[in-house]
């Protein structure tokens, strides 16, 4: 696939402008469990975080600057996004289960897991701003960050890493 091809298809702000669809603030009076499909998708600030490997250390879990092969560095979104669980088996399904799995793996600044523990979304999320490059320039995405491809990867110890939005 071609860079061309992936801005094209892969654009955040593109994603974004389909949420003018959903009912206004509609994360500040319906749980988790009672939203649309559209309004779960549409929560997902597109950080990236959660397509970071982690690895489950004494009970914790420990994030790793490297990245699945399929993620999109430039857009923050996964390049094979309607076939992720066919191509990668390990890949995780936002779920409620998966929000409020212990040990936590959803990085703390992700909307499922803010709103699941009682917060409201921050003033950079895309819902509020419409716009997909408030992420970034909140610097709570992984753009910009430095970030190593998982081919490259012989062990995923060396790249833990310790950053303050996970
Ligand atoms: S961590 Fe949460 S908000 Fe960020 S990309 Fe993953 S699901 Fe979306
Ligand atoms: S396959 Fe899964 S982990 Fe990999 S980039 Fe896509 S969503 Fe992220």
């Amino acid at each position: 696939m071609s860079d061309l091809e992936l801005e094209s298809e892969y654009n955040p702000q593109k994603r974004v402008d389909e949420f003018s669809s959903l009912e206004p603030e509609f994360w500040k009076h319906k749980k988790l469990e009672e939203m649309s499909k559209s309004e779960w998708e549409a929560l997902c600030d597109g950080c990236g975080k959660c397509c970071l490997n982690k690895l489950e250390i004494k009970g914790k879990i420990k994030f790793t600057n490297t990245y699945c092969r399929f993620f999109d560095c430039k857009s923050c979104l996964c390049k094979i996004y309607e076939h992720r669980f066919k191509v990668v088996p390990d890949c995780r399904d936002i779920t409620l289960e998966a929000i409020r799995e212990k040990p936590r793996w959803m990085p703390k600044t992700c909307a499922y897991w803010l709103l699941d523990n009682g917060h409201d979304l921050p003033d950079w999320h895309p819902l509020i701003t419409k716009r997909a490059a408030s992420v970034n320039e909140a610097g709570v995405s992984l753009k910009g960050r430095k970030l190593v491809n998982e081919t490259e990867v012989k062990n995923y110890e060396d790249y833990i890493v310790d950053w303050q939005d996970l």
